[in-house]
């Protein structure tokens, strides 16, 4: 969500015919679109204020904004280092803020048409803002209630971006699953980008495992493209710290969710997120989430540290498991999902798969196939944004390296 808020302050600022700097010393404007979810992003931005400071001695022309998902409280802390601590609801007010020519319109800002920094995958947000409440998380603060974006909205956009040849359309929102527009909801809207023309991949993030049903599992199942990857964080394998976190699922209707997804597409590639030393999270209540682990097998987990959150509810209870714990049981969990990641990468191993090419560094180019899996493959070729056919050769627990079929 933020790398697409930047691709929307770019859109802006190039608008008013400013040009991006690769060296942060030249900037004459420097716009950060911040994430408070963990408080290390937050220290990173501090961290950046002490950096002004220094480049302000060498060219004290340098103005400063902050966007993007802020706290009300650190909007008043932050005041002090930006120029100018701005909505990211407002970044159309951008130009009239640094007294340049105002844009045309008003209205929400996801209007804006974005600046994508790639040119072959796409972050299309449909929608804003959360009303769960998680009892740990900022989100709900930071970017207030859930807003869905009209469908014809979302349409247009995935059209004009298969049209210029887009491969890879990222479906963004807090809670996906919630989408409404009208009687448009998720499974809709994905049945009716799938018909959208174009030869593209759908990938879509986050779900909510409340929100994520039957009538989703059929759209993706039937959908040619909506690829078979799911990123369904369960956050503990514990319903008692599920409950504290104020998920309203337990770990017994997320594995039926699991279990009718994985009987409607088999080959399904699924990962979660996970937050270790919620507080008050008992060694047995932690060894649950492990045990969780070792039974669904996931590909691929985020998991995150417990960090306290100013503002939300979790925030009255006492942070009482140590950073050792939370590391312990992280590296716990890692193990795991270390072995059960590569078990699974081992049976891609002389098959035949699609992998669109998005990285490279010398002649070693990396992608990612269907299912989401990084995939490494040797070629001299400029491949960059391109589909190829890749025999997998090699596996390893965080990727497959493969042979591009050059025929
Ligand atoms: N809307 C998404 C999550 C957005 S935040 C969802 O419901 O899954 C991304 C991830 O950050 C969360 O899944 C959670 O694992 C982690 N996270 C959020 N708040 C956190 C906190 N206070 N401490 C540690 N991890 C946190
Ligand atoms: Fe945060 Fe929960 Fe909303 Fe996700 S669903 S953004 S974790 S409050």
């Amino acid at each position: 969500m933020n790398v697409s808020d930047a691709e929307r302050v770019s859109a802006v600022l190039e608008s008013i015919k400013y040009q991006k700097t690769e060296n942060i010393n030249d900037a004459d404007l420097i716009v950060v679109t911040m994430c408070s979810v963990r408080q290390s992003a937050v220290d990173r931005v501090h961290g950046l204020v002490e950096k002004f400071k220094t480049i302000r001695k060498t060219n004290p022309k340098l103005r400063t904004i902050l966007t993007g998902c802020v706290l009300k409280r650190d909007k008043k802390i932050f005041a002090e280092g930006f120029d100018y601590v701005v909505d990211i609801k407002d970044i159309k007010e951008l130009p009239k803020l640094i007294q340049l020519k105002e844009m045309a319109g008003s209205g929400n800002y996801l209007d804006i048409t974005p600046k994508y920094s790639s040119k072959f995958s796409a972050n299309v947000p449909i929608m804003t803002g959360c009303n769960n409440f998680c009892s740990y998380c900022v989100v709900p603060y930071t970017r207030e209630r859930e807003i869905s974006r009209p469908a014809v909205e979302i349409i247009s956009e995935i059209k004009n971006l298969a049209k210029k040849g887009y491969k890879e359309i990222w479906l963004l929102g807090q809670n996906v699953n919630s989408y409404k527009d009208g009687d448009i909801n998720f499974p809709k809207l994905l049945k009716m980008i799938n018909k959208t023309l174009g030869n593209f991949w759908v990938r879509f993030t986050s779900s909510h495992p409340k929100d994520f049903n039957k009538e989703v599992i059929n759209a993706m199942a039937e959908g040619k493209k909506i690829t078979p990857y799911l990123n369904l964080p369960i956050q503990s394998g514990d319903d008692k710290v599920l409950k504290a976190m104020n998920r309203h699922y337990t770990v017994k209707d997320y594995k039926n969710k699991i279990k009718e997804l994985r009987k409607k597409i088999p080959d399904i590639c699924l990962s979660t997120d996970i937050i270790v030393g919620f507080p008050g999270e008992t060694e047995k209540q932690f060894e649950n989430t492990a045990k969780l682990f070792r039974d669904i097998k996931y590909d691929m987990a985020y998991i995150n540290k417990y960090s306290t959150r100013a503002g939300t509810s979790a925030a009255k209870l006492k942070d009482n498991v140590s950073i050792t714990e939370k590391k312990r049981r992280e590296k716990v969990l890692t193990e795991i999902l270390k072995q059960t990641a590569l078990e699974k990468n081992k049976k891609y191993i002389g098959k035949k798969t699609i992998v669109l090419i998005d990285n490279k560094k010398d002649n070693i180019l990396f992608g990612k196939d269907k299912y989401y899996k990084t995939v490494q493959v040797t070629s001299n070729k400029n491949l960059l944004g391109k589909f190829m056919k890749v025999k997998i050769t090699d596996a390893l627990a965080w990727s497959l390296k493969g042979k591009i079929n050059e025929k």
